[in-house]
């Protein structure tokens, strides 16, 4: 719709876009409406019909396999909110916590050193998916419960993974973001149900995906009711074995061209090794991410999951203060970016 297109203009629109057999899936932006229309039926007729109806600016085919996640779709960047915290905004937000909630004292610790150190959010693994079933597999209810605690002390949103359609409903209660895990990034039937459970999803790539299965599963979420996607780069598959996965560093300005969902890089699970985290967080600044996803523990030599990866509390810090001057140009990018849509 043409930017202060009237109630009336895109009520009417999305009239015609019914009389013509499709359904309106609408995004309401800060300035402009865009209005999505899907299903089977004349294109042509109806882009040409549109067209020429009051209020719309223009009328267009979308070529891309994922339709409401494509830049085409929507040419500003989206800035998705936890609560208070918006991801793909003018901040460079960090989520920062232990890759398994273990024990109350562990995830105290670890919100009250992580928010000091000036992360935005919690995160922590209540179910698990781990590769051998022998291996913890998560506090379940116990450790959201403990999240819970450690927001209430902290301040600080939860992020924690939902593994099975069948847990949406509960972790949603303790959760302020959905994480999907790699291994669940194309579990259909969890992607289906997130689109209802009214919390922001952070959906990370999956080990062996391309970035337009990625954007395919996001639109799942997205065409099932929940625009708020964030994507995560977590490091993919290849022949190198010196670290845990490589991290797809292009993949970050490559969704920038592709979507205009935020992303997000985990450079723990990108690497497996602490000694390497540093350096692709600054990696992760200087390309656009939107955030930085980083296992930290208080004793990682002790942690019942991902150790070798998992900083301690004080590197984190020192990490956090070495990298500011890194955020700095980041957000001086940002403004920059800012201006040039304006
Ligand atoms: C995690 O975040 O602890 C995790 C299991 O990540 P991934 O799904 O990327 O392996
Ligand atoms: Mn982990």
């Amino acid at each position: 719709m043409r930017p202060h297109a009237t109630r009336e203009e895109i009520e009417h629109v999305c009239e015609r876009v019914r009389e013509f057999g499709y359904k309106v899936h609408s995004i309401e932006g800060e300035e402009r409406v865009v209005i999505g229309v899907v299903g089977v039926g004349d294109v042509t007729a109806c882009l040409e019909s549109l067209e020429a109806t009051p209020g719309v600016e223009n009328a267009v085919r979308i070529s891309a396999p994922y339709k409401f996640v494509s830049r085409e779709f929507k040419r500003e960047r989206s800035a998705i909110k936890v609560n208070g915290v918006a991801v793909g905004g003018g901040e460079l937000v960090v989520i920062a916590g232990p890759c398994s909630v273990e024990s109350e004292k562990q995830i105290m610790q670890t919100a009250e050193a992580v928010a000091e150190a000036g992360a935005h959010m919690l995160r922590g693994g209540a179910f698990k998916p781990r590769t051998s079933p022998y291996d913890f597999q998560g506090l379940e209810l116990e450790g959201l419960k403990l999240l819970r605690k450690a927001k209430q002390a902290t301040g600080l949103d939860i992020v924690t993974e939902v593994m099975s359609d069948r847990d949406v409903g509960l972790i949603a209660e303790y959760a302020d973001c959905m994480q999907v895990g790699a291994r669940n990034m194309q579990n259909f039937s969890l992607l289906k149900s997130l689109g209802g459970c009214g919390r922001p999803v952070l959906l990370k790539r999956g080990m062996s995906s391309t970035l337009k299965e990625l954007l395919m599963s996001a639109e799942y979420v997205v065409a099932h009711g929940n625009p708020n996607v964030i994507l995560c780069e977590r490091g993919i598959r290849t022949f190198e074995t010196a670290t845990r996965n490589t991290c797809d560093i292009s993949a970050i300005p490559a969704l920038n061209e592709l979507t205009h969902l935020p992303v997000v890089v985990d450079p723990s699970h990108a690497t497996g090794k602490r000694s390497l985290v540093p350096a692709l967080c600054r990696a992760a600044v200087a390309v656009g991410a939107d955030g930085l996803i980083v296992e930290v523990h208080p004793c990682p030599e002790k942690a019942f999951s991902d150790g070798a990866q998992s900083l301690p509390l004080a590197e984190f810090a020192r990490m956090m203060r070495d990298l500011q001057p890194y955020v700095r140009l980041w957000k001086e990018a940002r403004e920059e970016a800012a201006v040039a849509v304006e």
